[in-house]
């Protein structure tokens, strides 16, 4: 049996989602990695619980999580039905997108209305829900009308089976383009989900003034760089890591020499800070107050605690931030 913790509201810092009425919590969780049919279920199951204890309230989701895909949404829902049955599922922010490869044929991929509609329809079979908190479009499709792609977001709220709707993987242009339809259409673009971290800050080239002007949120996503931005392969590649693992997205490869360099650097740093490396991470990301949220992954309950605890020391001095960018920078 599972009880909440009665004061999970109380550390946790809540962010407006752009001009929404919608507060997210400053850091997120994602069930892309850990949650799969290939993963421990009571291991995810006391993640959640934990961040939950916590005070995070949003989970992130897709058709695809796993592997295999699907089943992380359906493990999900299983621990929704174990642990969060009644009024709590009213506390959560749960997501899900569809976007990328998920069924055979020409109508499991990419942005078509049949596509993202019916993709939405299993989603909410595996995760056993009446409706998501928030829909996205998981990458932008050359091939269809964007139009389309969007109309199929303002269908699904709608019909009941999404309050909102997102965007994912578009560059500033395509985002521009996206929030004016959705608009439009009676159906405002409540946030973006793009990858932003001190290794990939592609987003600070337009995407983010796109999003500010527009009054909609950012959740960046693989804000450590799934891992890298940790002290973990400072001394190696650890069994049981990402990059370690073969249905892991991380590759060896990525984490060359001169990564490990600026890891090295960037955890002195933190250290000076009193901060974690991954502390220092979110932080660095949340001092932006066009960020909304964090959208972190972990693969037990003591790097949950160990991130959620970025929020004892949110500030930087400029002296910092200038060294940051030196390392950055090489
Ligand atoms: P992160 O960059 O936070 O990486 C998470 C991984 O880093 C963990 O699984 C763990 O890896 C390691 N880690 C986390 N915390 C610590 C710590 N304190 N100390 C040491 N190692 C740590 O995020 P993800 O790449 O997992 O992405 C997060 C979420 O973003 C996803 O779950 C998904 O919801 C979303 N996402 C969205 C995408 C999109 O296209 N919209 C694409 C990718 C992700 P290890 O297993 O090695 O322990």
């Amino acid at each position: 049996m599972y009880t909440p913790s009665t004061t999970r509201y109380k550390d946790m810092k809540y962010n407006r989602c752009g001009k929404s009425g919608l507060l997210l919590p400053a850091v997120s969780l994602g069930l892309w990695h850990n949650f799969g049919s290939v993963d421990v279920f009571d291991n995810g199951r006391s993640i959640i619980r934990q961040a939950f204890d916590r005070g995070v309230t949003h989970f992130d989701l897709a058709n695809n999580y796993g592997p295999e895909p699907g089943s992380a949404e359906e493990n999900f829902g299983e621990i929704l039905k174990k642990d969060f049955s009644g009024n709590l599922r009213d506390e959560l922010i749960i997501s899900t997108k569809a976007g990328y490869t998920m069924w055979p044929g020409p109508y499991g991929d990419w942005g078509s209305r049949k596509y993202l509609i019916s993709s939405l329809d299993q989603s909410l079979k595996r995760m056993k829900l009446d409706y998501v908190d928030i829909f996205y479009s998981h990458r932008p499709d050359p091939e269809t009308p964007l139009e389309e792609t969007m109309g199929a977001l303002d269908t699904a709220v709608r019909s009941g089976k999404a309050l909102y709707v997102g965007l994912s993987n578009y560059k500033a242009e395509e985002a521009q383009k996206a929030i004016e339809i959705l608009k439009q259409l009676g159906t405002p673009c409540l946030i973006h989900q793009p990858k932003y971290s001190m290794f990939e800050r592609w987003v600070e080239g337009g995407l983010l003034d796109v999003l500010e002007k527009n009054g909609v949120g950012c959740i960046p996503f693989s804000p450590l760089a799934q891992g890298m931005l940790t002290d973990k392969y400072l001394k190696g590649i650890p069994e049981n890591s990402r990059a370690a693992k073969s249905h892991g997205f991380l590759q060896t490869s990525d984490i060359t020499e001169h990564r490990l360099q600026q890891i090295q650097q960037l955890n002195n740093i933190a250290q000076q800070r009193k901060q974690s490396l991954a502390q220092m991470a979110l932080a660095w990301l949340l001092k932006d107050n066009r960020i909304t949220t964090v959208l972190i992954g972990a693969s037990s309950v003591a790097q949950l605690n160990n991130n959620l605890d970025s929020l004892n020391n949110l500030s930087f001095t400029n002296d910092e931030l200038t060294a940051i960018e030196a390392v950055l920078g090489q």
